[in-house]
């Protein structure tokens, strides 16, 4: 199924220049929703995936359905001062603006399958971050998976590793 139709575009948001691929249609519709996060979790079934890494915020709703989907638990990777416990954090640029990426210091175990989910790849620094971060708490990452990938800004070049980076729909 093509979840396109369900993938709108707000033009100058959060500010000019910025088109911004709103996913909540998306995840309003039953059927997209589930189409969605079949196709997102798909080449991982049968990987050993034992947390998802999601990252604030959209990809905690990706991130905890493709949980559900794979029977595996959920790690937020959260923007400062959200987490309660001790914390290991990183710091990235964004498409727009700077930002700092954070986990529970005990929130994996070492050797730990992860596998990082986001809602959209753009520049590629922000899941770089989570990168980072995953490693530094002791996660082996298995890949990563994105519902939207914004090809022209090749945050693709910024993933060096084996493992592979999965999108759902790719935008030229
Ligand atoms: P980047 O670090 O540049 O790859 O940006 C990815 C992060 O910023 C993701 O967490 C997205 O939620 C958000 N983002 C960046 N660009 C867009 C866009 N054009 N539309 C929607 N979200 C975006």
């Amino acid at each position: 199924m093509n979840i396109n139709r369900w993938i709108r575009d707000i033009a100058d948001f959060p500010k000019p220049g910025i088109d911004f691929k709103d996913l909540t249609p998306l995840m309003g519709d039953a059927e997209g929703f589930a189409a969605a996060i079949g196709q997102l979790v798909d080449p991982f079934r049968g990987h050993g995936i034992t947390r998802i890494c999601g990252i604030e915020a959209r990809g905690f709703i990706f991130g905890a359905a493709a949980a559900l989907a794979l029977g595996c638990g959920l790690v937020p990777l959260r923007k400062p001062g959200k987490l309660p416990g001790a914390r290991i954090g990183v710091e990235y640029a964004l498409e727009y603006g700077n930002d700092r990426l954070e986990m529970h210091a005990d929130a994996l175990r070492a050797g730990e399958r992860v596998l990082i989910v986001d809602d959209v790849l753009a520049t590629g620094g922000t899941l770089a971050a989570a990168v980072d971060l995953v490693a530094q708490g002791g996660g082996e990452i298995v890949g990563a998976a994105v519902v939207i990938e914004l090809a022209a800004l090749k945050g693709r070049s910024r993933w060096s590793r084996a493992s592979p980076l999965h999108s759902v729909v790719v935008y030229d």
